[in-house]
């Protein structure tokens, strides 16, 4: 078993907190390694070395900052495959998922190679006699990032590319489940030519989360994770004066209309139900058919694809759909879910909770199960499972189909699926949820827009990664200026106006 450090100053620092957590292999049930979990002592120690470490990295030119992530781009491409091997090692996801992971942060990173035109500010010539107006934008200092288990890879990039090609120094605190991929990022970050001190990791749980959240030094904090740590970390963020911006968890709906090609969308459902066992916010977990007619069709047609997926552990190579969940805590979570859809009166048509994987039966996999017949009322419905669940939620019409995503306290993303340009612009514009597919099951945007959630799916009013991520880790600072011309006005007591 090997003990895993954090990354302070351009090296691996070991913990000296005394406090360990168990990093378990989710295919087989194995403590692989243990994560040290920061005191705050630790946390402060990282965040003066960042402190002192940023003034150089924010004064160098923003084309430079761009280079080191073009290097970085480079690396990630090297090491792919490594980097997908540790990441499913922790996680449990496909070793193809677990580049999706890698690629989508790699995207961000290549988005940020920007960073000198993003970062441009305004300027207006003569805003007054003889005065020129202009506005920068310039790092905040030292900020933060703290991510969830399931995109150990994209996460971390989204929030650590943008913030450092901004000039800002970081702190990241990734998830305790797996901390080997943030842990390579960032070596690879110093073997770009990022100066020490710019990328730190610091592994940990509530103690430095909270130690974070009360640092002074830290300026903005960018969080991802559940619902209810989210509420949190924005509230006591907030209130200790930060930038704060949290993305929380989701109850993504796919509306299913009876001109939807049926085919497609058992396909769509397919992959984004229960692809990485559901452990995606973007993942759909309510399919919403709608008329009886299309729900009997689409329950025909699913069912057979849900009981045909294939489950092994990513070592099982491509000719896999999906692993095991992230812990057995997740599993009993997921499974105590289920059994409460059975007896709440929800339709189990596919039942996965007795799967076993041959040769790994203290792994935490459990199959594809498949609910028709779901209410509102019951926790299947209320809840984000974030495992291989499928709840079908048969709608009446359009309207009453519409109205579950809007009454839902998630708005993460959604999809509708028709042939009916009408029904879609309808949608897309009533609907109050952040990202939205139109015959695309995971609406997750590109590097070059921005991402996230409405209601209880996003805190903050700025997005993840785009041009929004600029502007949430830097500030802006506006510039009246007039150079003396010989003209003397003599002194004004009132506000100046440009009459
Ligand atoms: P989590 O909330 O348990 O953990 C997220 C982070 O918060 C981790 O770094 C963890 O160490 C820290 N944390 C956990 N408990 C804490 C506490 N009591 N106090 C302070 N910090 C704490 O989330 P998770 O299980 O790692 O990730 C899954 C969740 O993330 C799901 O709800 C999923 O929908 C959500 N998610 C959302 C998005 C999005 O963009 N909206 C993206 C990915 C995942």
């Amino acid at each position: 078993m090997s003990e895993l450090t954090h990354y302070i100053g351009g090296k691996h620092v070991n913990g000296t907190s005394g406090r360990f957590a168990d990093v378990y292999n989710p295919a087989t049930g194995e403590v692989q390694a243990r994560t040290p979990l920061a005191s705050k002592a630790e946390l402060d120690a990282a965040v003066a070395n960042a402190a002192a470490a940023q003034p150089a990295w924010a004064a160098l030119n923003p084309q430079k900052r761009a280079r080191v992530l073009m290097k970085f781009v480079d690396l990630l491409h090297r090491d792919m495959d490594k980097l997908a091997e540790a990441l499913s090692r922790e996680h449990g996801k496909t070793i193809p998922d677990a580049k999706g992971d890698v690629i989508r942060g790699l995207e961000v990173a290549e988005f940020c190679f920007g960073a000198p035109h993003l970062l441009k500010g305004e300027f207006t010539e003569g805003a007054g006699p003889g005065i020129d107006m202009y506005s920068l934008r310039q790092p905040l200092g030292v900020v933060a990032g703290i991510t969830p288990f399931n995109f150990p890879a994209m996460i971390p990039m989204w929030k650590f590319c943008p913030a450092i090609a901004a000039g800002n120094a970081f702190i990241l605190k990734p998830s305790e489940r797996d901390p080997s991929v943030p842990l390579m990022l960032a070596e690879l970050m110093s073997e770009a030519g990022l100066p020490d001190g710019i990328l730190n990791v610091v592994n940990g749980d509530k103690e430095s989360v909270d130690a974070i959240l009360d640092h002074p030094e830290i300026m903005a904090v960018g969080f991802v994770g559940s619902t209810p740590i989210a509420e949190y970390i924005y509230s006591r963020g907030c209130a200790n004066g930060k930038r704060v911006q949290c993305f929380g968890g989701a109850k993504n709906h796919m509306i299913i209309m009876p001109d939807a090609d049926m085919d497609q969308a058992v396909d769509a459902l397919i992959g984004a139900g229960y692809g990485a066992a559901g452990e995606r916010c973007m993942a759909i977990s309510v399919a919403v058919p709608v008329g009886e007619e299309t729900a009997d069709r689409l329950v025909e047609k699913l069912a057979p694809r849900v009981e045909a997926l294939k489950i092994g552990p990513y070592t099982a190579g491509d000719d896999v759909d999906f692993g095991p969940l992230v812990t057995a805590q997740a599993r009993e979570r997921v499974l105590g879910l289920v059994n409460s859809g059975v007896e709440q009166g929800a339709d189990l048509v596919v039942d996965g909770r007795q799967f076993s994987m041959q040769g790994y039966e203290n792994g935490y996999f459990i199959g594809g199960c498949l609910f028709d017949r779901v209410t509102r009322d019951m926790d299947i419905y209320k809840q984000e499972i974030f495992g291989p669940v499928l709840s079908v939620v048969r709608a009446d019409d359009y309207e009453d189909a519409l109205r579950l995503p809007m009454e839902h306290e998630y708005g993460n993303g959604t999809a509708i699926f028709t042939r009916d340009g009408d029904a879609a612009r309808d949608f897309v514009s009533r609907i109050n949820i952040g990202m939205v597919g139109v015959n695309v099951p995971i609406p997750v945007p590109l590097a070059y827009h921005t991402f996230g959630g409405w209601k209880k799916s996003g805190f903050g009013d700025l997005n993840q990664h785009g041009p929004d991520a600029f502007r949430f880790y830097t500030r802006t600072k506006t510039v009246t200026s007039r150079w003396p011309s010989g003209i003397k006005d003599g002194a004004e007591f009132v506000i100046p106006t440009m009459r």
